[in-house]
């Protein structure tokens, strides 16, 4: 362990694909100092909100402690070697009855990188299926697919310094300044110390990202294709091609160009003006170093490989990659997205690169890893995964750290598809997500803070996740369990692993085979010799790793024109623009397009545990124009129902310009474990991109309305209650307890004596007061000594809501002065 400095211990965030480097270290009160480590080459100490909050999130508040079967009904606490072995039987049995491809694994961008290649090894090396899918099919599969056809692999060429190197940064798709934040100050740094950089933003929102754009191109959502076509048409008639590049090192220029050429009417699908597009794309051209830069806006789309091509074609037509400050750049969403695109832990590659319509690769690792049963096909992409789980097809599956009830599209037919399957076993640190609510056995896991590994960042930079707390209960870290599981299934001498450098290990050997020239970009060449202490000191290493990386090193990829194509040339590959699958409709007649808020991450299950970041958005939200909320007579705050065939969600508006008329932007956090009623993917189809299988969360027709109810309620308790009968509540954490946001349909008297039975018993004062108007405002307040331990607020829809929001009142010694400001009702704002 690196445990210098006092006692700071160096690791990694947990949160985005930016990887930034932080110190933690442990009180004797057991809470978790944090600071950005200045060593760190990903953040040079810098830390967005969500980095700095990392120690707020360690409490056990909710942590899943015990293996336990049955956990929603008649739930029973098993032992580790029970669970173990009920999994391995539960699987063995499934294969044995109907074949391998009966079982499935669903894995996640939280994993580290030696979870993520024991479970790839398992799966496809020894059960002899490759369905292991990992949720970072949602968020970069299409860029894995655009690199795969136009370099022959999964390369992303660039490092973070060439932001800072660039002439022009062109952010596509990315609202960097809340999905990754430290990034984007190192390019508003840059910006700052030259001021000539020139920085484009391409949204249909007018994100916080814009704040450093020369540019914003508020594109129709989805025209990305046609905008990149007609830059590679502007490159070649106003001769920017780099014929000398195009010639030496790709093929397939003149059918690109030709579909190019072939797309009419840019201005029109695109919805920019010709001044517009002429600017960016002059820009684009005569600039000579540019990074366009994306991420979900161009991934998450039914033809998202396209425009992660489209992309590409520029810049291997103008030469602008290879070379620093230059290049295409996909940048991850996950913390160790792309260790798992490294490992394989997506369903269609082997491991390490390696391919499965390679015989050579396939035979490499039968041998290394001494099996005769490695998988010889691609397995089931995500949505197909759960498509087949519904079909009654999947007979076992395996859900590691991971919430699908929240992230995938089309949340009934996932809750159809983990009702179907006979046997579901989720692996999480969280107790209650809606996924373990599906679960028929749950595994505790290690949580950040307790796992100990290697994650990858968006600049293939791998860095070390120390332990630095000790595990709650019985949490294991993920490698263990399914060693553990593997060894039961009859394969205990390839999974004999004592400690995660061994994984390590032998991972770092594998990536060599058949790769002593670099035949393949990914190596480890250079960490194979690491011994324990080695892998124990780890130091930020950027892949390819051919000899140990002493100091900081930015490598680029693809510098000598030389790709890992068969005949190293690099793909063009002809796009054409499609519109998006779900189109608008008389019914359905606006665009929601789905996103992240900027102190929250993914479904809540850690961010929702620390009050500094609950204070920023405190209830799920949607945003419109206000042109848009004046014609569906919306007023700001009012709690709305956005609605299509697929569903129905709730969510406060926000009326801001950042929209176009007639689109509107929800967060994907808030979910049935943190609010009700109030999930985006409850809306969104399962469309994909044929090739990728990414699905399209970015644009999904639906309508919208006031959703007028009769009484409102704020409860601040220090434990979580249930909240049935009423329409509406979202749950916000704040110091000591939690705080509920609730709406209803009943009169306010009666909804105040239904959330009266969520007052517990145990206090030895209750202070309640009546405004007395019909009951259309009352308050009671809970007290045990010095604590107020609970306080309830409801007051009829009439009224507007109260000034004072109780948030303070679990941090206040309770006193009579207190007393009596609590029952003073609160004046109304
Ligand atoms: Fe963590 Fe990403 Fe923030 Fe860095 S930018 S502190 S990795 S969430």
């Amino acid at each position: 362990m690196s445990r210098e400095n006092d006692g700071w211990i160096k690791t990694t965030c947990a949160y985005c694909g930016v990887g930034c480097g932080v110190e933690a270290r442990p009180k004797l009160s057991g809470e978790l100092e944090i600071r950005g480590d200045k060593s760190h080459p990903s953040n040079y100490g810098k830390l967005c909100t969500k980095g700095i909050a990392l120690g707020d999130t360690i409490i056990t508040d909710g942590r899943l402690l015990t293996p336990t079967l049955n956990p929603n009904d008649q739930p029973q606490a098993l032992d580790w070697s029970s669970a173990t072995t009920l999994i391995a039987d539960k699987f063995s049995q499934a294969i044995r009855d109907y074949g391998s491809d009966s079982v499935a694994f669903y894995v996640s961008g939280q994993l580290l990188t030696e979870d993520y290649y024991v479970a790839n090894k398992l799966m496809k090396g020894f059960i002899g299926s490759a369905n292991i899918d990992s949720n970072s099919r949602l968020c970069m599969a299409s860029s894995v697919v655009g690199h795969k056809r136009a370099f022959g692999s999964d390369t992303v060429p660039v490092c973070y310094e060439d932001l800072e190197l660039a002439d022009m940064v062109v952010l596509v798709g990315s609202n960097l300044a809340w999905c990754h934040p430290v990034l984007f100050q190192r390019l508003r740094a840059a910006k700052q110390v030259n001021p000539e950089l020139n920085v484009v933003v391409i949204d249909p929102r007018k994100t916080e990202s814009c704040d450093i754009a020369d540019q914003h191109l508020g594109l129709h959502s989805g025209s990305d294709v046609a905008l990149f076509n007609g830059l590679l048409t502007y490159l070649d008639q106003h001769q920017h091609l780099d014929h000398t590049y195009i010639k030496a090192h790709t093929q397939g220029f003149e059918q690109a160009l030709q579909a190019a050429r072939a797309q009419a009417d840019i201005a029109e699908i695109t919805g920019l003006s010709h001044q517009q597009l002429d600017e960016f794309y002059h820009a684009f051209a005569t600039q000579q170093k540019v990074v366009t830069l994306y991420s979900q806006g161009v991934n998450q789309s039914s033809i998202g490989s396209d425009k992660v091509n489209s992309i590409i074609n520029c810049h291997l037509a103008s030469g602008k990659i290879g070379y620093p400050g230059c290049g295409p750049f996909s940048v991850t969403g996950q913390p160790n997205a792309m260790g798992g695109r490294e490992v394989g832990a997506l369903a269609n590659t082997l491991a390490s690169h390696m391919e499965f319509d390679n015989p050579q690769h396939h035979q490499l690792i039968s041998d290394f890893w001494h099996t005769d049963n490695l998988a010889t096909q691609p397995g089931l992409k995500a949505v197909e995964l759960f498509d087949a789980m519904a079909e009654g097809k999947i007979k076992a599956v395996w859900i590691m750290a991971t919430n699908p009830m929240v992230s995938l599209p089309d949340s009934d037919k996932i809750r159809k598809a983990m009702q179907t399957c006979p046997f579901v076993v989720v692996s999480d640190c969280i107790a209650d997500t809606e996924t373990t609510r599906m679960a028929d056995l749950v595994v505790p896991a290690q949580g950040w803070s307790e796992k100990s590994g290697t994650v990858t960042n968006s600049e293939r930079r791998i860095s070390r996740q120390r332990r630095v707390m000790p595990s709650p209960g019985m949490a294991k870290p993920d490698w263990w369990i399914i060693s553990q599981v593997a060894s039961k299934m009859g394969y205990a001498q390839h999974f004999n692993y004592r400690h995660e450098g061994e994984v390590f290990a032998e991972y770092a050997r594998l990536s060599t085979l058949g790769n002593l020239s670099g035949e393949r970009d990914f190596t480890l060449i250079g960490l194979t010799q690491l011994d324990d202490q080695g892998y124990s000191r780890l130091t930020p290493q950027q892949w390819p790793v051919v000899k140990l990386q002493t100091e900081i090193v930015n490598q680029r990829l693809l510098t000598k024109g030389r790709f890992y194509t068969p005949d190293g040339k690099a793909n063009f590959i002809a796009t054409h623009h499609k519109a998006p699958h779900d189109g608008t409709s008389n019914r359905f007649p606006l665009l929601l397009n789905s996103g992240r808020t900027r102190d929250h991450w993914h479904t809540m299950s850690r961010t929702g545990l620390s009050a500094r970041l609950g204070e920023y958005r405190t209830q799920p939200y949607v945003q419109i124009h206000p042109n848009t909320a004046a014609y569906y007579g919306i007023t700001s705050n009012q709690l709305v129902k956005i609605h299509n065939t697929q569903g129905q969600s709730l969510a406060r508006a926000e009326i801001c310009a950042q929209v176009l008329p007639g689109q509107l932007f929800m967060p994907i956090h808030w979910n049935n474990a943190t609010a009700k009623q109030s999930k985006p993917c409850a809306l969104i189809a399962p469309f994909t991109d044929k090739l990728s299988g990414q699905p399209e969360f970015k644009h999904t027709a639906v309508s919208i309305a006031p959703y007028a109810l009769q009484s409102a309620a704020r409860f601040v308790t220090r434990t979580m209650v249930t909240l049935d009968g009423v329409e509406y509540w979202a749950r916000q954490k704040i110091e000591h307890g939690y705080l509920y946001h609730i709406e209803s349909s009943l009169p306010a008297h009666q909804l105040a004596n239904l959330l009266k039975q969520q007052l517990h018993s145990g206090y030895d004062q209750l202070l309640s007061v009546d405004s007395g108007s019909a009951g259309s405002q009352q308050r009671w307040v809970t007290v045990c000594g010095e604590q107020v331990l609970q306080a309830l607020h409801v007051w009829a829809q009439s009224l507007p809501a109260p000034v004072d929001d109780l948030s303070e009142l679990l941090k206040s010694p309770f006193s009579d002065e207190l007393a009596g400001a609590l029952l003073a009702l609160p004046t109304v704002a």
